[in-house]
C-alpha cells in the first residue's frame, strides 16, 4: 500500500497532525521509533499552555503559540482531555525584573495576547498567598492553561487511529528511497511507502531532514535537558496558577505549577547534554529546588514523589521551522519545535496540513468522521466520574468495582479499557500513561504486580512475558531463562 502521507514521529506535533489529517479522506501512517506515542519531549515537559507573550513578535513561534493556545480548550473538550485555564504569573523580584515584565507585556500585546496585566505586589499576593515576600510585581496572563501533555498526545493518536490512521511503533526511520512519485522509508528491516512525508522527529528532526534529502539545511539542534520534581497531591494547593520567575537568556526559568491531576510540579533547569540523556542529577534537583523556593519559600522537596527530565530540541534558528522542502517534493518539515511546542501544537498541525494541501494533497472531508477518541465516545477514568457515573459503570461492568491502584483510584475496568483501546496498552508504562495506575505516592509499588497479572491474562500469556516498557524490561524472569542468558554471555 502507498499512503498519501507518512508522519515520522508520534510526539505532540506528529499526533496532532495525524488527528488533523484524519478528518480528511486520505490514507495516513505514523512511524514512531519508540514503543508508544509521546516518547521524547512530549512525555516530559512543564505541561503549560503558554499564553504567547514570551515569543518574539513576528516569529513563527509567536503566531503558532497564540493560535494554539486559543484552540486548545476546545480540542481538549472534544477529546475528553483534562485542561485547566488557570492563568500564569511571571514574577519580578525588583526593578530589573519589572522592566522585563513590561517588555513581555509589550511583546504579548504585539502578539495579540488578550487579558494581560501587570499586577502590584499586593494584587499578586492576594491571588497567590504563598508567594515570596520578596516578589515585587507580576505579569498576569489569564489565558494560560495546563494540560497533561502525553495524555493529549495519546488522545489525539487514538482519535486518529479510530479514523483509520495506521501507527507503526518501534519503527525508527533510517533510510529513504524515491521511486515513481512516492517514497519508501525503511527502518533497516521493514518499509512503509508514502507519497508525502511529514518530518516531526523532534530533537532528531534536523538529522531526519538531511536523511530525507535536505542535506544542505543550515540548522543545528542542541539537546537541552530540563529536570523536574513532581510532588505529592497534598502540596497541589500551594499555588493557584503557574508561577514563572522572570526569564533569563537560558529560558523561561524555574516554575512552580499545579498539574491537571492536582500535584505540584517544580522545574525545569536548562543544561546542554547528549541527545537522549534524560538522567536526573543531584545538582540539577538542588538547582530547581532553590529556584522554586525563591518563588514560593514553603516548597518542600521532601514531598517529592518522583523526578524526571525532558530534552528540548533547541534550534540554532531560535524559531520553529515549518516548511515544504525545496529539494524534495512532498516533504514537509517541522524542525526545532521547542517550547512552546505543546501549546502551539494545534496550530502547528493545522499549518502542516495547509502545507500538504499546497503540495497537492486533496482535502475532502471524511464521511462518518468520528471526532472523539473512540467510536463509542471518550473513555472516562473511574477517578474522574461522579458518584452516579461510578454506580452505572460498576453496574454495567463489575471490573469498575475492583480498585487496582489505590493512590490514584484506578480500577480494573480502567485498565481493561486501556488494553482494548484503538492504541492498546501492552506494557506497564503504557497502562500508567493511559490510566495513572502507578503515578501516585507509592509509584506503582502496590498496583504494578496486579496490573502485570491483568496484562498477562489479557494477552493470554504468563507473567514473565510482561515488561515495564518493552524490550528487555521484564518484571519477573523464570530461573531457567536467567541461567540460559548467563550461560550465553559466558
Ligand atoms: C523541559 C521541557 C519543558 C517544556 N515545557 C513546555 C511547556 O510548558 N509548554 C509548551 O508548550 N512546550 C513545552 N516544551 C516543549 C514541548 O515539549 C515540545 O515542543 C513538544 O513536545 C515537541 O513535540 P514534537 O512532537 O515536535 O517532538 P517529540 O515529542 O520529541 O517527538 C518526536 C518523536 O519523533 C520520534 N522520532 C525521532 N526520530 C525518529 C525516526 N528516525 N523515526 C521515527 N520516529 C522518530 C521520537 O521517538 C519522538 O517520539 C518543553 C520541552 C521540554 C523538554
Amino acid at each position: 500500500m502507498i499512503y498519501d502521507v507518512l508522519i515520522i514521529g508520534a510526539g505532540i506535533t506528529g499526533t496532532m497532525t495525524a488527528r488533523c489529517l484524519a478528518a480528511y479522506d486520505c490514507s495516513v501512517a505514523v512511524a514512531e521509533a519508540g514503543p508508544d506515542v509521546a516518547w521524547e519531549a512530549t512525555r516530559a515537559n512543564s505541561a503549560i499552555i503558554h499564553a504567547g507573550y514570551d515569543c518574539v513578535p513576528g516569529t513563527v513561534k509567536a503566531k503558532m503559540n497564540v493560535r494554539g493556545c486559543a484552540m486548545m480548550e476546545e480540542i481538549c473538550r472534544t477529546l475528553g482531555v483534562s485542561y485547566k485555564k488557570c492563568g500564569s504569573h511571571v514574577v519580578a523580584f525588583g526593578e530589573e525584573d519589572e522592566a522585563t515584565l513590561r517588555e513581555l507585556y509589550d511583546r504579548g500585546i504585539r502578539n495579540g495576547v488578550t487579558g494581560l496585566r501587570i499586577l502590584t505586589r499586593e494584587e499578586l499576593r492576594q491571588m497567590e498567598p504563598n508567594i515570596s515576600e520578596a516578589a515585587t510585581a507580576s505579569l498576569w496572563a489569564p489565558g494560560a492553561g495546563i494540560v497533561c501533555p502525553y495524555g493529549l498526545a495519546i488522545a489525539a493518536a487514538e482519535n486518529a487511529a479510530t479514523n483509520g490512521v495506521d501507527f507503526y511503533f518501534r519503527f525508527a526511520v533510517s533510510g529513504v528511497r524515491e521511486t515513481d512519485g512516492y517514497y519508501t522509508v525503511s527502518n533497516g528491516t521493514d518499509t512503509i511507502c508514502a507519497r508525502r512525508i511529514v518530518n516531526a522527529a523532534g530533537v532528531s528532526s534536523a538529522d531526519v531532514a538531511k536523511m530525507l534529502g535536505d542535506e544542505g539545511l543550515d540548522v543545528q539542534i542542541t539537546p537541552r535537558r530540563g529536570e523536574y520534581i513532581l510532588m505529592d497531591k497534598k502540596c497541589g494547593g500551594t499555588v493557584n496558577s503557574t508561577l514563572f520567575a522572570a526569564p533569563s537568556a537560558k529560558g523561561k526559568g524555574v516554575l512552580v505549577a499545579r498539574t491537571v491531576h492536582g500535584n505540584l510540579l517544580i522545574g525545569p533547569n536548562a543544561n546542554e547534554v547528549e541527545r537522549g540523556d534524560t538522567s536526573v542529577t543531584a545538582a540539577g534537583l538542588a538547582e530547581i529546588t532553590a529556584g522554586a523556593k525563591r518563588l514560593v519559600p514553603s516548597v518542600n522537596p521532601r514531598q517529592s514523589i518522583t523526578n524526571f527530565a525532558g530534552i528540548r530540541a533547541t534550534p540554532s534558528t531560535h524559531d520553529f521551522m515549518l516548511f515544504a522542502s525545496e529539494e524534495k517534493k512532498g516533504i514537509i518539515h517541522a524542525i526545532g519545535v521547542e517550547s512552546p511546542g505543546l501549546a502551539s501544537s494545534p496550530a502547528v498541525a493545522e499549518y502542516i496540513v495547509q502545507l500538504l494541501s499546497e503540495d497537492g494533497l486533496i482535502l475532502r472531508k471524511r464521511e462518518n468522521y468520528i471526532p472523539t477518541r473512540r467510536a463509542e465516545g471518550n473513555p472516562k477514568l473511574f477517578a474522574e466520574m461522579t458518584d452516579e457515573e461510578r454506580a452505572a459503570a460498576i453496574a454495567a461492568d463489575p471490573a469498575y468495582g475492583r480498585i487496582i491502584c489505590r493512590c490514584e483510584t484506578v480500577t480494573e475496568g480502567d485498565l481493561l479499557s486501556a488494553m482494548h483501546s484503538p492504541l492498546p496498552a501492552r506494557d506497564i508504562d503504557m497502562l500508567k500513561r493511559r490510566t495513572r495506575a502507578g503515578m501516585g505516592r507509592c509509584q506503582g509499588g502496590f498496583c504494578s504486580p496486579r496490573a502485570a497479572a491483568l496484562l498477562a491474562a489479557d494477552q493470554g500469556t504468563t507473567l514473565d512475558h510482561i515488561t515495564k516498557s518493552g524490550g528487555g524490561s521484564w518484571l519477573v524472569r523464570k530461573r531457567e531463562d536467567i541461567v540460559r542468558e548467563v550461560e550465553d554471555h559466558a
